[in-house]
């Protein structure tokens, strides 16, 4: 099924709106802790998106950084959780969007588990699409480790 190359979404009160102008690839959902946390929820769905084609229309939103390589958006007057975006430059060419927040999430649905290791026990699952645990560490790895230890895990996380 071919998906539609524009989007646009935004968050809960309308002051951030924002559309998309290339393809959304490796719907999935992630379990981690620190997207139950960004979220408030038990995961969330996301869809991968190059930097350059998304665009704010309304507003901007607010950053946290979550982790030494990590930064997520959100609006800052309603608290949707909207992006995480990378800050290593390996993975300067990608963000990743919440699919909830789309104005019609119900064209992407997610195909991938990532973190299932922090799943909630009772989120139950009932699909058989892949699931991909996260390796102890990997985020202190990326920031601080040397340069064999950062090759081995984005060799692994590169296949988006
Ligand atoms: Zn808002
Ligand atoms: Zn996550």
């Amino acid at each position: 099924m071919t998906k539609p190359q524009n989007a646009s979404g935004g968050c809960l009160c309308g002051n951030v709106r924002y559309r998309t102008d290339g393809p959304l690839y490796d719907l999935h959902y992630c379990h981690c802790r620190t997207c139950q946390k960004a979220s408030g929820a038990p995961a969330i769905a996301g869809a991968f998106l190059s930097r350059d084609a998304l665009h704010f229309i309304d507003g901007e939103p607010k950053v946290f950084r979550s982790s030494p390589i990590v930064e997520r958006g959100f609006c800052g007057d309603c608290g949707t959780y909207l992006l995480y975006r990378p800050l290593i430059e390996e993975w300067s060419d990608w963000l990743i969007i919440t699919i909830a927040s789309l104005d019609n999430p119900e064209n992407y649905a997610p195909k991938r588990h990532y973190g299932i290791e922090s799943q909630i026990p009772w989120f139950d699952i009932r699909d058989n699409f892949p699931r991909e645990r996260y390796e102890d560490g990997f985020i202190d790895i990326l920031a601080k480790g040397s340069q064999e230890e950062r090759k081995a895990i984005l060799d692994r996380f590169g296949q988006n």
